[in-house]
C-alpha cells in the first residue's frame, strides 16, 4: 500500500550521531550543546517536582511562563503578545512548526520555503497535502532572492516558512528583508511561519529581526521558537508559538490533540528562571561568539575555507581542497580519517548544488573544539 511519507527515512542527525558513537569521534554534527544549562534553573525543576507540581499543565501551558514569554517579547522586539490567548507552549519547536503547518496547510496548498531548509518542514507540509516550494539559497551569502519568491506565489500560496538565524547556513534576515516581504504579501491571504529557535545567537553586534517586533507581519505569523538553544536544555523539548488569536486558536487545535500538554515541573522552572534572569538571552551572543571565534581561530591554519557566520552555532566550511567527492561521502570520510562527525549540507536540499560544504556545530566546551581542530588541521 501507498504510505504517505514516502520520502522519510531516519534524520541526518541521528545517522551521525549514532556513527560518532560507533567510531569514538568528536561529535561535531547534531545540534546540541555538551554543557549543561545554568544550575538554577535545573535545581528548580526539581524543588518544583518535590513541591507537588507533577500533574498536567493547562493545554496552553502554565500562565506564569506564557507571562514571562510575553514580557520578553516585548522587552527584546517591542512586539505584544497575549499571555492567554496568542502565546502557547509546545513540546519543542519540532511540535510548534508541526503544530502551526497543520492548522493551516490544506490538500493542494503549497508552501514557499528556502533551501538549505530544516528537515521538519517539509514531512509536515505532505502529511497534510501540501506540496512545497523550495527556493535555493546560494552559497557563500545564502541571501534570500525576494524576486524570485514574487514569482513563486501563486493563488495556490497558503504559507511561507522562514528561518532566521538560518540552520544550517548561519545568515540572519534584516529589517529590509522583512519589510520587503511584508509589502509583498499585502494584499493576499498568505500566512507565515517564522522559526526563530536561534533568536538569542546572533553575532557582531548585529540584533535578531523577529517577526515578532514587525507590526505588518506579526498579524499573519506563527513565531517559533525554543528554549533548548537559549538554555543549553535541548533535551526538555519545551518552546512556544507566538500568534495573533484567531491563529493562535487554531494551534491549539493541534497542539490539545498532539501533545494536549507540556511538562509542568520544566515549565515552572522555566518561568522562574526568566523572571530571576530577564537579561540572559542579552548576554548569550557573546557566550556563542566566543565559541565562533576560537573555532574559527583554531581552523584558520587548516585547508578548510570558512564560510560567514552570522548567528546560529553552526559552521559552514568548504572542503573542496582536501577531498573533492560528495557530501555525505565526505563525513564518512571524515569520520574514519580524523574521528569528526560534521553534518553534510545537501540533505537539506530538494535538489542539492554541487558544492562541497559541510556543517559543523560549536555549542562544544574548549576541549572538545581544541581536540576536534587539533585534528582537522592536519587533514
Ligand atoms: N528549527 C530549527 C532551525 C532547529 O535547528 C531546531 C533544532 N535543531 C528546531 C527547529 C527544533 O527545536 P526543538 O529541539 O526545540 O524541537
Ligand atoms: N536541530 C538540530 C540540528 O540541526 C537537530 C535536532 C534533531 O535531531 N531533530 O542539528
Amino acid at each position: 500500500p501507498e504510505t504517505k511519507l514516502p520520502k522519510v527515512g531516519t534524520t541526518i542527525f541521528t545517522q551521525m550521531s549514532q556513527l560518532a558513537a560507533q567510531h569514538n569521534a568528536l561529535d561535531l554534527s547534531q545540534g546540541f550543546p555538551d554543557f549543561d544549562g545554568p544550575t538554577a534553573l535545573l535545581d528548580a525543576v526539581g524543588h518544583h517536582i518535590s513541591s507537588g507540581a507533577n500533574q498536567y499543565a493547562p493545554m496552553a501551558g502554565v500562565p506564569a511562563l506564557r507571562e514571562a514569554i510575553a514580557e520578553k517579547v516585548s522587552r527584546f522586539y517591542g512586539g505584544h503578545y497575549c499571555a492567554e490567548r496568542e502565546i502557547t507552549i509546545t513540546s519543542g519547536a519540532t511540535e510548534a512548526l508541526f503544530a502551526a503547518i497543520s492548522a493551516v496547510v490544506r490538500t493542494g496548498d503549497e508552501v514557499i520555503m528556502f533551501d538549505p531548509a530544516y528537515d521538519s518542514y517539509e514531512p509536515a507540509v505532505e502529511i497534510n497535502g501540501g506540496t512545497t516550494v523550495r527556493l535555493q539559497l546560494s552559497a557563500p551569502h545564502f541571501k534570500v532572492d525576494w524576486q524570485a519568491v514574487r514569482d513563486a506565489i501563486t493563488a495556490k500560496t497558503r504559507l511561507i516558512i522562514l528561518n532566521s538565524p538560518h540552520n544550517p547556513t548561519g545568515t540572519t534576515l534584516t529589517q529590509h528583508d522583512l519589510d520587503t516581504l511584508a509589502d509583498m504579501l499585502a494584499d493576499t491571504d498568505i500566512l507565515v511561519l517564522s522559526d526563530e529557535v536561534y533568536e538569542h545567537i546572533v553575532f557582531d553586534g548585529e540584533q535578531h529581526q523577529s517577526v515578532a517586533g514587525h507590526e505588518a507581519l506579526r498579524e499573519r505569523s506563527f513565531v517559533v521558537s525554543s528554549f533548548g538553544k537559549t538554555y543549553h536544555i535541548t533535551g526538555w523539548k519545551v518552546g512556544y508559538c507566538l500568534a495573533p488569536a484567531a491563529l493562535s486558536a487554531e494551534l491549539r487545535k493541534v497542539h490539545q490533540y498532539l501533545t494536549f500538554a507540556i511538562s509542568t515541573p520544566m515549565q515552572l522552572a522555566i518561568a522562574d528562571y526568566m523572571a530571576d534572569a530577564p537579561n540572559y538571552g542579552f548576554e548569550l551572543p557573546a557566550f556563542y561568539q566566543q565559541k565562533r571565534d576560537l573555532f574559527c581561530r583554531l581552523m584558520a591554519s587548516s585547508r578548510f575555507e570558512l564560510l560567514p557566520t552570522q548567528g546560529t552555532y553552526f559552521q559552514l566550511v568548504d572542503y573542496r581542497a582536501i577531498k573533492d567527492v560528495p557530501d555525505i561521502e565526505f563525513c564518512q570520510w571524515l569520520i574514519e580519517h580524523a574521528g569528526v562527525v560534521a553534518i553534510p549540507i545537501s540533505v537539506f536540499y530538494q535538489t542539492p548544488p554541487d558544492t562541497r560544504i559541510v556543517r559543523f556545530c560549536f555549542a562544544k566546551g574548549e576541549a572538545t573544539l581544541k581536540a576536534a581542530a587539533e585534528r582537522l588541521v592536519n587533514l
